[in-house]
């Protein structure tokens, strides 16, 4: 830290991003992100002619992607807004929609990462709801809470998702403040409260390409909620970034948009490779919990959750491993193709046996 850092964000402790290692290369388990490949037209869409085109700004209203996401979930272009990842729409509505002094933040104190990172750089009040004690969200916990609601459907690292029932009883019980719903891994098994968007003006639902549609690398996010909503988001864009995505970003996300059957029936693959290894590794004695998302968060008796993921990393596979208290037993495993998943189980196999021969 340099003696110039602004007071403010001096206690600031930052995201720790999943490792990208250049080392060698892994079975990479760790970041959630697709084992297949962007659909063709991605690929065609960034031409010779494209990239010269990198010399002109990009669209800073993200015109035709727009219109592809609306037309594809059956909203208006209004009520679309496009950025630079999920991240930075979680970023800009902590700014848009809570206050530090007057409007705090209400999420699950088991939940993905950035959340209390983006309250503490806001210096926004969080109140970080415990989970229950099989680790699923309760949404009784958040009716009237009076703050604006951040909640990840389905849940990360858990896995495990809401109804949209009871998103809806959220929604509706805090008609005053925004509820954001984080549906990064929805397309993996979890019901979308995207329907939900027309009927309340205080419901954001946030969306990836990073996951489903196989561009964690291109950046690019989406958000779906009331005009109002999406002007307010829009306002702190044109305040920071207004050309915050790429011109080759946004051909990607409108191209990958042409082809969503491609990415569902990925999505699919995904599903069946995850309750094969959900399968393989209670045989081997994990507690694995009931997942909807693309990854699964498991946990052995007979090795601790770093022990395991060190050795797995020895051995050119890595997992997710968090050290806070309440989860450091556990893994999480991003689901990658059959075969990534085999040799997964297989590895796992083979340390716990070194162990126990030990
Ligand atoms: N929300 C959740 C729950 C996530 O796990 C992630 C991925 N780390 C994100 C949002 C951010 O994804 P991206 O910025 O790649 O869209």
């Amino acid at each position: 830290m340099s003696r110039f850092l602004a007071e403010k964000y001096q206690s600031l402790v930052a995201y720790t991003p999943g490792e990208q290692p250049t080392d060698m290369k892994y079975i990479k388990l760790n970041t959630n992100e697709s084992p297949f490949p962007p659909s063709e037209g991605v690929i065609r869409a960034i031409s010779k002619e494209r990239v010269e085109e990198l010399r002109l700004y990009s669209d800073p209203t993200c015109g035709v992607l727009r219109e592809k996401i609306a037309k594809q979930f059956g909203v208006e272009k209004a009520n679309v807004f496009v950025s630079n990842g999920s991240d930075d729409i979680l970023n800009f509505s902590f700014m848009a929609f809570c206050d530090g002094s007057h409007t705090g933040v209400a999420f699950p104190e088991i939940s993905y990462g950035f959340y209390s990172v983006y309250a503490d750089l806001h210096r926004v009040d969080a109140k970080k709801i415990p989970l229950t004690k099989d680790f699923r969200v309760d949404y009784t916990d958040y009716l009237n809470v009076g703050r604006t609601v951040v909640i990840a459907n389905p849940n990360a690292p858990t896995g495990i998702a809401l109804s949209v029932r009871e998103i809806e009883e959220i929604v509706k019980s805090n008609p005053d403040h925004v509820v954001l719903i984080d549906e990064a891994y929805v397309d993996f098994g979890a019901e979308s409260a995207l329907r939900l968007t027309e009927k309340y003006e205080n419901l954001l639902v946030v969306r990836t390409f990073s996951k489903s549609y196989s561009l964690a690398g291109a950046r690019l996010g989406f958000a779906i909620g009331h005009t109002s909503l999406i002007a307010d988001l829009e306002k702190i864009k044109y305040s920071t970034n207004p050309y915050n995505i790429n011109r080759l970003s946004l051909l990607a996300g409108a191209a990958a948009m042409d082809e969503s059957d491609y990415y569902m029936e990925n999505c699919k693959k995904i599903q069946e490779n995850r309750a094969y290894t959900t399968d393989a590794l209670r045989k081997l004695g994990f507690s694995v919990l009931p997942s909807s998302a693309n990854f699964i968060f498991a946990k052995s008796d007979a090795i601790g959750g770093e022990e395991l993921y060190l050795e797995l990393k020895k051995r050119g596979i890595l997992v997710r491993h968090f050290s806070t208290e309440l989860i450091r037993d556990y893994n999480r495993i991003t689901v990658g193709t059959i075969k990534e998943m085999q040799t997964l189980v297989e590895t796992v196999r083979t340390i716990l046996a070194e162990k126990t021969s030990d």
